[in-house]
């Protein structure tokens, strides 16, 4: 950890979160609820943003909530859910490694009449009573948008650096990208790759490959995450190109807007991590109370051919202009930006 007495560390910022349990504090809602995030490494969201918020909004909202981390292992996951189940759970959210894992999960869950909820990624072929989300197709158009608004509508190469291939918000994302930027006449895609298990490592070796194969003629990247794009961002430095080719991302993650505010890189989504937390607390809510939770759509599952009643939050656009925003709405504090940056 990080603790320079008043001047803000530039780049990474290192915040103490509070782990453990949220409030178990008797509420007035029986039994306990179990969330399930999926690792530490695609994304800091998981422990930076979505823990701490998940642990104060069931807190507040006086329901006992077990939070922990599978830590990239699918059986982990499995063994977790199943200690939670034995030790009292009774609605469980997880966000899925893949959506067979996933499935299996939540169908054994069922079985032991345990209602399950999919928090982020929808579990295709699972059997979760309701998915929390945000948007993912608008996601992905905001960042096709934000990288038209970055290039221009000049003659363009592009590079897709996509999601895990495992990730149903992954093809969302893509999804919702391509909308846009294909219909650009100028712009042409040279190359498209999915990173496995979004691992960065593994990004900055695919889009070093892309490079080189492309001459270094790319003139914008299309990264589905702020690891992604961080990843893009250090080949291009390598090649001391940082900063000429627009680089997208998703997170607005303390290194992904520190690139914003340096300007190596082009946007990022910002998806309040409160807002998602607290659409769980009322789906959790309203179960617990035997009550039917608020949804504002469907999603659909082409495996389990069915449509999972929704709530899909919508996603913001993030430029340097806008950065603030962030900032302001407690999405990252100030001091995890290089001071005075903006
Ligand atoms: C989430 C993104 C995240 C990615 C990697 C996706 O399912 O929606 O916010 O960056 O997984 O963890």
């Amino acid at each position: 950890a990080m603790a320079t007495a008043g001047l803000a560390a530039c780049g990474n910022g290192d915040d103490n979160n509070s782990k453990g349990d949220g409030g178990s504090g008797g509420g007035k809602i029986k039994g306990k609820v179990g969330i399930i995030l999926p690792d530490t490494k695609s994304s800091v969201r998981w422990e930076s943003f979505d823990r701490p918020v998940l642990t104060q909004a069931f807190k507040q909202a006086g329901i006992p909530a077990d939070i922990q981390n599978a830590e990239g292992d699918k059986q982990r996951m499995q063994t977790i859910a199943d200690q939670m189940i034995t030790s009292g759970v009774t609605i469980l959210a997880i966000v899925n490694l893949d959506s067979a894992s996933g499935a299996a999960i939540e169908s054994k869950a069922k079985q032991q009449g345990v209602q399950t909820i999919d928090y982020d990624r929808l579990t295709l072929g699972g059997s979760a009573d309701y998915y929390v989300s945000f948007d993912g197709t608008q996601v992905g158009r905001v960042q096709g948008q934000g990288l038209q608004k970055c290039l221009g509508d000049k003659k363009s190469n592009i590079v897709y650096l996509d999601g895990s291939p495992t990730d149903n918000n992954a093809t969302l994302f893509k999804n919702g990208a391509h909308e846009v930027l294909d219909k650009v006449t100028n712009y042409t895609k040279v190359a498209e790759q999915a990173v496995p298990d979004w691992d960065n490592q593994q990004a900055a070796t695919i889009f070093e490959q892309m490079y080189t194969q492309q001459k270094g003629k790319i003139d914008g990247v299309l990264a589905a995450n702020d690891g992604l794009g961080q990843a893009a961002i250090s080949i291009l430095k390598k090649n001391s190109v940082a900063g000429k080719v627009p680089v997208t991302g998703q997170d607005a993650t303390p290194q992904g807007l520190q690139n914003i505010l340096d300007g190596t890189q082009c946007m990022t989504v910002y998806k309040p991590n409160k807002q998602e937390a607290d659409a769980l607390v009322n789906v959790v809510t309203a179960l617990a109370k035997g009550q039917k939770p608020q949804t504002n759509g469907t999603s659909d599952d082409p495996t389990g051919k069915r449509q999972v009643p929704s709530i899909l939050l919508q996603p913001i656009g993030i430029f340097k202009d806008n950065v603030k925003q962030v900032v302001t709405d407690g999405g990252v504090k100030a001091t995890e930006l290089c001071k005075g940056a903006y």
